[in-house]
Formats: C-alpha cells, sequence, structure tokens
C-alpha cells in the first residue's frame, strides 16, 4: 500500500486521517484536502499563481518552494494546521507581510506558507494601562489607523517599513520604530503573546497567562525570548499584547549636518545623553553632490509648547557648543517636502528604498557600538563603489547608545549580474559588520551562518537544544538558525 500512496494522491504530501471529530471513518487525503477541511477551500492554494509570489520576496536573495499557502482565521486553525504538518512532517513557514528583504519568510524546504494576514482583528485597547491586544495579521497601517481614529491619543512603535508589514512580524525580528529610540526596540515593547507550540499546544505567555489583563510581561520567567529573534522557527504567534504611548501633541524635525565623519561618535553621545529626541537618524546620499554629507535627523516632541521648545532650544545650543563650534552647522532651510517626508509616520523609506527603479532592495542592517560608526562609514562606500553602485545611507540611533546602520543596495530586479552584485555586496557587509564587533539584524540564511560561526559554541548548542526541545520534528520554517555542519 505504501508503493501506491503517490499514485493515490496528486499532492507532494499525502497523509491518511479522519475526517472529523469523532468520526470513526478514515479515509486517504492529501495534505491539500487536510487543509481544505481545516480552513474551507477559498482560503488554501497551490495554484501556480500564489506559489509562484509566496515563494520569493522583494530581496536579493534566491526564491524557495511553497506547496501550499493557506490563511487561517483563527488560533484553532493554526492549531489544527501545526498538528497536521507535525503529524505528515510538512514544513511551515509564517508570514506576517513577507518584508524583512532578508527572504525570512520564504520556505527554503517547501510546505505550508501560512499567512497570517487573516487574523486581522484588534481585540482589545486598554486606554489607561496603554497596550493593545491584536492578532498577528494586524498591519502597521491597520493599527496606526484604529488608533488614530478612535484613541487620537495614543500611538504604538511605527517601523519606516511599507504599511502592509504585519506588528507581529515586526516585534519577532526585533525591529524598530518611530518612537524607537524614546521608548526602545520594538520587541522590548511585548506585554504578551499566544502561541501555537509546534506540537499544537496553544500556550500564552505574560500576564495574560496567569489573568485576563495583558497589561505587562513579567515579573514571570522571561518566555517571549523562546519566540524573538527566532525567524518563527519555535512556533506560530497568533495574538499579541503590545504597549502604546502617549502621542505628543507638538513635533517638528530639526537637522543639522558636517563633513566630519569621525565627529559622529562624540555627537550620537551628546545627543542621546540629553536624552530628549523621540527619533534620531542619520542619511546621506553621494548624489545629488549637497546629499553627500552627514545630516543628523533630530524629531522632537512635547506635549506642551514650552517643553517642545526647551527641547528645540537646547539641541541647538548643543549643536552651537559642540566639538568646539562651526564644524556642525543647523539646516536653516529645510524643504518643505523634507520636512513631511520626516514627519511621516512611516517617512516614506519604501520610496526612498527603490531609487533605482528596478524593484529591489534588500540591505545589511547592522547594529554596532557607536564607535564604530566612522570606519563602517568609510568601508560602505568602498564596496558599494566595488560593485557600482552610489552610497545611500540610513541609519537609526538605537537606546544604548547603538545604531542600527543600513548598507542599503537597490537593484534591478530584472538584471542578474546586479542581483548578483547586491548578493556579493551583502556579503561583505555582512562581514564587515562581524569583524567590526556588530550584529546583522533579520540576516538571510548566510548572514546567520557567520553568526552562527563565530559563535560561542555553548551558546549555539543551547539554540539547538531549544529549537529540538520545541520542534521535535523540525518542522518550523526550517533552514533558519540551522547549525547544519558548523560544529
Ligand atoms: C523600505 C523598507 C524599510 C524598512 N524599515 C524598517 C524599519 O524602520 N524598522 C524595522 O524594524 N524594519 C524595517 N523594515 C524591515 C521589515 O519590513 C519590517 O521589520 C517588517 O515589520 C517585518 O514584518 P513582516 O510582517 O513583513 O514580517 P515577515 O517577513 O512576514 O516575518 C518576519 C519573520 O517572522 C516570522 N513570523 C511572521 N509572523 C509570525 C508569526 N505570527 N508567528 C511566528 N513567526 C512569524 C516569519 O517566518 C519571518 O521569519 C523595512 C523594510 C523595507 C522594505
Amino acid at each position: 500500500m505504501a508503493l501506491k500512496l503517490p499514485f493515490l494522491c496528486p499532492d507532494r504530501y499525502c497523509t491518511m486521517q479522519g475526517r472529523g471529530a469523532g468520526e470513526k471513518r478514515r479515509s486517504f487525503m492529501g495534505v491539500y484536502e487536510s487543509l481544505v477541511n481545516i480552513v474551507g477551500a477559498e482560503r488554501v492554494s497551490r495554484g501556480q499563481e500564489e506559489i509562484y509570489f509566496y515563494s520569493r520576496d522583494s530581496g536579493a536573495q534566491p526564491p524557495g518552494k511553497a506547496d501550499y499557502v493557506v490563511l487561517p482565521k483563527s488560533t484553532q486553525e493554526v492549531q489544527e494546521i501545526v498538528m497536521l504538518a507535525n503529524r505528515e512532517r510538512v514544513p511551515i513557514t509564517p508570514m506576517g507581510g513577507g518584508f524583512t528583504l532578508s527572504s525570512l519568510a520564504v520556505p527554503k524546504k517547501g510546505g505550508i506558507v501560512l499567512d497570517m494576514k487573516g487574523m486581522n482583528r484588534i481585540l482589545e485597547v486598554n486606554e489607561t494601562s496603554r497596550y493593545a491586544v491584536i492578532e498577528a495579521g494586524v498591519t502597521q497601517a491597520a493599527l496606526r489607523s484604529y488608533l488614530k481614529r478612535n484613541y487620537p491619543d495614543l500611538q504604538h512603535s511605527t517601523p519606516e517599513a511599507p504599511p502592509a508589514v504585519t506588528v507581529v512580524g515586526n516585534v519577532l525580528i526585533q525591529g524598530h520604530g518611530h518612537i524607537s529610540p524614546r521608548y526602545g526596540v520594538n520587541s522590548e515593547m511585548i506585554n504578551g503573546m499566544e502561541v501555537v507550540l509546534p506540537t499544537g499546544e496553544i500556550c500564552k505567555i505574560g500576564a495574560c497567562s496567569v489573568g485576563p489583563s495583558w497589561f505587562t510581561r513579567g515579573p514571570l520567567p522571561e518566555l517571549a525570548g523562546l519566540f524573538v529573534g527566532w525567524y518563527g522557527t519555535t512556533g506560530v504567534v497568533t495574538k499579541l499584547g503590545i504597549r502604546l504611548y502617549p502621542r505628543p501633541k507638538y513635533r517638528d524635525v530639526f537637522v543639522f549636518s558636517t563633513d566630519y565623519v569621525d565627529l559622529i561618535p562624540e555627537a550620537i553621545a551628546g545627543v542621546t545623553r540629553l536624552d530628549l529626541v523621540e527619533d534620531f537618524f542619520l542619511i546621506s546620499q553621494e548624489k545629488p553632490d549637497w546629499m553627500n554629507r552627514v545630516f543628523f535627523v533630530l524629531i522632537l516632541s512635547g506635549h506642551f509648547e514650552e517643553e517642545f521648545a526647551l527641547k528645540r532650544d537646547l539641541y541647538k545650543r548643543f549643536f552651537r557648543d559642540f566639538a568646539g563650534g562651526g564644524k556642525v552647522e543647523f539646516v536653516e532651510d529645510l524643504h518643505p517636502a523634507l520636512r513631511k517626508r520626516f514627519l511621516d509616520v512611516p517617512p516614506l523609506a519604501a520610496l526612498a528604498a527603490d531609487f533605482r527603479k528596478g524593484g529591489g532592495f534588500e540591505y545589511t542592517g547592522a547594529i554596532f557600538p557607536i564607535e564604530k560608526v566612522p570606519e563602517a562609514w568609510r568601508k560602505g562606500i568602498e564596496i558599494a563603489h566595488r560593485y557600482g553602485m552610489l552610497c545611500s545611507y540610513v541609519h537609526q540611533v538605537l537606546p544604548g547608545p547603538s545604531i542600527m546602520f543600513g548598507f542599503n543596495y537597490s537593484f534591478n530586479r530584472a538584471d542578474k549580474k546586479d542581483i548578483e552584485n547586491t548578493r556579493r555586496a551583502l556579503k561583505e557587509s555582512n562581514k564587515l559588520t562581524y569583524d567590526l564587533g556588530g550584529i546583522v539584524w533579520k540576516g538571510e540564511l548566510g548572514a546567520q551562518k557567520m553568526a552562527m560561526e563565530r559563535m560561542d559554541s555553548n551558546t549555539l548548542r543551547l539554540i539547538t537544544r531549544v529549537k529540538g526541545l520545541l520542534d521535535p520534528n523540525g518542522i518550523m520554517n526550517p533552514g533558519n538558525w540551522d547549525p547544519g555542519d558548523i560544529s
């Protein structure tokens, strides 16, 4: 009978299972039919159009191969899908917006892409304790506009990413948003989670595990860490409690510029010592010529006019006196279009990212200690030039202070040579990141391998053991954080 299975079932994966709870009759059923049984035919696909799109992203990594795309609507459906996959050893790749650019939601070993965007309900907003409880498919744009409409005094930390990315996908990769310099990296804003473990148990994390409220993550054993930074290899997050923050009444952008790259660490240290910015990033671009400098972009905000004016005056004074004076200039005549671009949330980086208009963009997101910035700055320009590209930088200062230093590469998706050049440039900037003592954020497989090769061997063993414990059959987003032949 086993030999005949492939002929009985057109599916790559074929399963024998009951048709429903309590039903005795058993029949051979392909994974596809089983998925249809769980979510209904309109939310499963193995059609070539869907398979094509779900097998790649807009970064420079090679495509993968999805076998099925499924859009669950509830935690129970996720649980049933995971149990099916676990029983039949079918890989599952959870996906939010699929916009990491580093292929983290692209299936490397086939199987099911679990598109969470069907779970898109905002379940609760607590105005007093300032948090929201959302399902895993809620997008940045949906949460932002919901808050704006119903709770105009509240906001969440919004990344510069396209609005269709999910809040959950972002916190799970330790992303950062427009108020991260003030309040921390977005994964630190998690108040609680509901997770379906790879073996099918539904697990709660944080205050919601002991009571009805999602107001805090601790004090309890810190279990959120089992799912944050693991790229979907340890479970499927179905709900998230996320902190909200007061939305200030006054907000403006102040830009200072310099030609002295070596002044950057001292400037960042000084600005963050004052501890009054909402957002703080550095930009530079080789063309047009006027942009070929270091620009410090400070977003300041306040709930009262006096508070806001004080912050503005303090920073002007800080840069006037900085490094003996005269080396950093205040940009008086910021173009209104640029002012709007900086103040928008998200600030339209998606348009800037595709500056070659070829539809492709990927970056090494290097998290550096700030003293490494000048060296990274110069070497990043060399890497870009080696591959015939102009250098374009956007770096966000994070608490610590540390910095998310973006080695950005925009490319033409229709040009194989361009893609190959981008992959090489990424490899070089990933290596540079580790050589300078940094860490690659949301790295593609090559960057993950570099991290694991350098990692303390007991730490690597611990990662492998945790993964093995949670996902004994290795079904969750296989390929990621896989030590493979690294000993
Ligand atoms: C132009 C541009 C600018 C960007 N700027 C920023 C920025 O400023 N800040 C920032 O942080 N990021 C930025 N990004 C990167 C990225 O788009 C965002 O971090 C985005 O929020 C990731 O969310 P996503 O929904 O696309 O995640 P996905 O790519 O769908 O998922 C990310 C990872 O989490 C896993 N995953 C997703 N959902 C679940 C789940 N429910 N359960 C378990 N695992 C899951 C996936 O398998 C994958 O490994 C930018 C991207 C672009 C294109």
